[in-house]
């Protein structure tokens, strides 16, 4: 293990580079800061800080924190800070580095009691991606949770939150024109009781516009994530008819067998059988019917709300583990396939190609208004626009191809890498499902495929670390899980590929920055990191 310097700025993520100076810059002498309008953010944040820190502003001996405006810092979330004993001056050419020129500051004064080591910072991010998801269908989180990990992924620098708002568990967003979504798809009936437990929650409008508006007060953009066309059995709880017409007898129809014509079609219009939200977890059969146009209406409606709710440039719609069982024996999917020619070699119906057709129609409802679409990797098995943004999640290798073929591509493999709900020990005791990825596998996690040529690889927006909640029941729990993997997985999209050191990470995590979490009160994972 390498010595560590007795008092060093430790941020993580790492800075592009820090030069420590001799002396401290002692902020229980207390603070004034200046700072043009643009960069107000920043300002309202060391403040924010300040005030629960309980430093106290002006007096004759205060630090002068002063922002100045600075075009010839190149990269609009860059910055340079010098911390001298007196005076701490922070340039940035745009309100995001200056935003995080405020973060570092943060950092060090929650670790050093108020005290920062005069120091010049120079900075910028390595991946204009750098983000996190929440899956608040599997359970539910309240908005000031939300808040409280938005707050904690600024703190490291991230800037995008992708919020994973419907599933087969659940429909979360409470829509002004379709109340029935959340009406049918909120909550869910917990059968592990004797007597079942209704369990959930949905998010008004209100609510997403308070987390949209924090979000955006710290430099993060949310991605609304509305499942197509699998993962949608909440969906189809309020809309039945959505779901594919299946063939038989009305024995093999589900429960709802009443009015049911030979051919399995509802003689009211409706698909023979009901639907409820999913207590169990995993991939299930029933999905939105790809022959029904009035599921591209439905879609359509939400959109409308969805664009209006979050101004950000991205809406996820999905695309992931869609069984094709359903479509293969629905005559209104069977015609869809036949008319648009989405037949295999040997001339027969073709739902792979069908799933492509499905999520090159939703491509369209998004580009129609204005937003580009991102998908899970399984996009890659249909013709989707090249406007379509990939998640890579079955590990790296859709990522790569997605880069060859000219998608932009965001890389969050469940490999080892960015999957935080998997157990961080190989141990009994830890919780955790389907995998183990220590903190040293997230930190040596590389978005970067090996051997991408120049201009694929400049299409790796960068990564993102996803926590899927089936067994994170309550927001402590998401601490846990996501503290400290998060740290890691910022500096793997934020600091030089060159300058990350394990080593360095750990003793900056053991020491200052753990300290920081603690004070925080972050509820952290703290066994070995592999
Ligand atoms: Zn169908």
């Amino acid at each position: 293990m390498k010595a560590l310097p007795a008092f060093r700025p430790a941020l993580v993520p790492a800075p592009l580079s820090c030069i420590v100076l001799d002396g401290v810059c002692d902020l229980g002498r207390g603070y004034s800061v200046r700072n043009p309008p643009q960069f107000a953010t920043a300002a309202t944040a060391l403040a924010g800080r300040f005030r629960k820190s309980g430093r106290p502003e002006g007096g004759d001996s205060a630090i002068s924190i002063a922002f100045i405006e600075d075009v010839d810092i190149r990269h609009g979330e860059g910055y340079r800070l010098d911390a001298s004993p007196d005076r701490i001056e922070i340039r940035a050419s745009g309100a995001a580095g200056a935003f995080y020129a405020a973060q570092s500051i943060i950092q060090m004064e929650l670790s050093g009691d108020g005290r920062i080591p005069c120091c010049r910072i120079e900075d910028a991010p390595r991946f204009s991606w750098r983000g996190f998801m929440l899956d608040t269908c599997r359970h539910f989180f309240r908005v000031e949770f939300i808040l409280r990990m938005l707050d904690l992924a600024a703190l490291h620098k991230l800037n995008r939150f992708h919020w994973h708002l419907t599933e087969d568990q659940a429909w979360r967003l409470d829509l002004v024109g379709h109340p029935e979504l959340a009406g049918h798809g909120a909550f869910r009936l917990d059968r592990r009781f004797d007597v079942p437990v209704r369990m959930g929650g949905s998010y008004s409008v209100d609510d997403v516009r308070r987390v949209v508006s924090h979000a955006a007060s710290l430099h993060i953009t949310v991605i609304p994530e509305i499942e197509t066309p699998g993962h949608a059995i909440a969906l189809l709880a309020s809309h039945p008819e959505l779901a594919c017409v299946r063939s038989g007898t009305a024995a093999d129809v589900g429960s709802a067998t009443d009015g049911i014509a030979a051919d399995g079609i509802a003689t009211d219009g409706i698909a023979a059988t009901g639907f409820e939200p999913e207590d169990r977890y995993g991939i299930f059969e029933d999905v939105l019917c790809a022959g029904n146009d009035a599921v591209f209406d439905l879609l359509g409606d939400v959109y409308d709300e969805v664009i209006a709710l979050f101004p950000g440039p991205w809406v996820h719609s999905g695309g992931d583990e869609v069984p094709k069982t359903r479509w293969l024996s629905c005559p209104r999917c069977l015609e869809r396939m036949r008319k648009q020619g989405l037949v295999n070699p040997e001339g027969d119906p073709d739902p792979e190609a069908l799933q492509g057709w499905f999520m090159g129609r939703v491509g369209q409802l998004l580009t129609g208004r204005g937003k580009r679409m991102i998908g899970w990797d399984e996009l890659l098995e249909g013709e989707v626009g090249k406007d379509a943004v990939i998640m890579s999640w079955r590990g790296t290798c859709g990522g790569r191809e997605a880069a060859l073929a000219g998608h932009d591509v965001i890389m969050c493999p469940q490999t080892k890498a960015c999957y935080l709900d998997h157990k961080h020990l190989d141990l009994p005791e830890e919780p955790g499902q389907l995998g183990v990825c220590t903190v040293r596998d997230s930190y040596m996690f590389e978005p970067e495929p090996a051997g991408l040529p120049a201009q694929a690889r400049a299409r790796i927006l960068g990564g993102q670390a996803n926590l899927w909640t089936e067994l994170m029941y309550f927001g402590r729990q998401v601490e846990y899980m996501a503290f400290p993997r998060l740290c890691a997985l910022s500096e793997v999209f934020w600091s030089p590929k060159e300058s990350r050191d394990f080593e360095d990470f750990a003793l900056r995590l053991e020491n200052q920055h753990g300290r920081r979490l603690d004070i925080l009160g972050v509820n952290r994972y703290r066994g070995p990191l592999y």
